[in-house]
């Protein structure tokens, strides 16, 4: 347990500035004197207002709502436990700093936290997103920032970062890593939905995420390990009307009105993952 919440390497966000962000009593200060309020539930926005203006707001709460009740069914616990069971391995020491980018809900986080001692700071362009997390884990650190362009963090300082169905930042991800720190990254598989993809479309795309990602993070890491998680079970309506509002992927809204005419099915969930060690 972090006695200190706000204990992380935050780095100021303002264009041109990067300074270490150190904690006062309200606030976070660098040292060109640019403060960020820490929020009464204990999280911090980093947003400048340039991130506003993104055309990805990041999720609404309806969408958070969504895969909240779809994880408290199970649905995707598979992807929590294989995740935790790999970052056991990979952290090494105690006072660990581990990053989730693109926390979401921050259930990851506050599954790791529970299993062992961490640094933890979950960072998501959601503030809906950031305030749920904060108040279900106050004891971890909860940024709300746009990751897109720099991390919000110093230089070589973090042990574990982790980017699971969020935008990707090879080059950043590697400044923020210290020298053998890794990054646990995890993409949906071609097969990821497959049987709502086909009763909405007709005919299932396949894409294949991992070999661009794969091609990407090749500059400036080594590839340590790589699986799949696959599990197909029986949905009701509810939760594959869930997994439209919550998921990242684009049937979203082009799914709404065949969505709805579906009843309960078996689904595919399946995901690949990749851990890489920063070169
Ligand atoms: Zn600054």
């Amino acid at each position: 347990v972090i006695s200190d919440p706000l204990s992380v390497p935050l780095a100021c966000t303002v264009r041109g500035c990067g300074l270490p962000l150190r904690r006062n009593e309200r606030a976070l200060v660098c040292g060109r004197g640019h403060a960020y309020d820490i929020a009464r539930r204990g999280y911090v926005n980093l947003l400048q207002p340039q991130d506003r203006k993104s055309r990805v707001p990041g999720d609404s709460k309806a969408a958070l709502a969504a895969r909240a009740r779809l994880l408290a069914a199970g649905v995707g616990a598979a992807v929590v436990e294989a995740c935790l069971a790999r970052a056991d391995v990979l952290i090494a020491r105690h006072d660990s700093v581990v990053c989730d980018l693109g926390c979401g809900s921050g259930d990851l986080l506050g599954a790791l936290a529970t299993r062992r001692p961490i640094a933890g700071v979950g960072i998501d362009l959601s503030l809906p997103a950031i305030e749920h997390a904060a108040r279900r884990f106050p004891d971890l650190d909860w940024v709300v920032a746009n990751a897109d362009r720099h991390l919000p963090l110093l230089s070589a300082r973090v042990s574990l970062l982790f980017s699971l169905h969020a935008r990707r930042n090879p080059a950043e991800s590697a400044r923020v890593l210290e020298p053998g720190g890794f990054l646990l990254m995890g993409v949906p598989a071609p097969d990821d939905l497959l049987e709502l993809r086909t009763a909405i479309q007709g005919q299932p795309w396949t894409r294949n995420r991992m070999q661009a990602l794969l091609a990407e993070h090749t500059p400036f890491f080594t590839l340590v390990d790589r699986w799949t998680t696959r599990t197909r079970q029986p949905l009701a309506r509810e939760q594959i009307l869930d997994l439209l509002v919550g998921t990242y992927r684009g049937v979203r809204t082009a799914a709404a009105g065949r969505a709805a005419a579906l009843g309960a099915t078996d689904v595919t969930l399946a995901s690949e993952f990749v851990v890489f060690r920063r070169s």
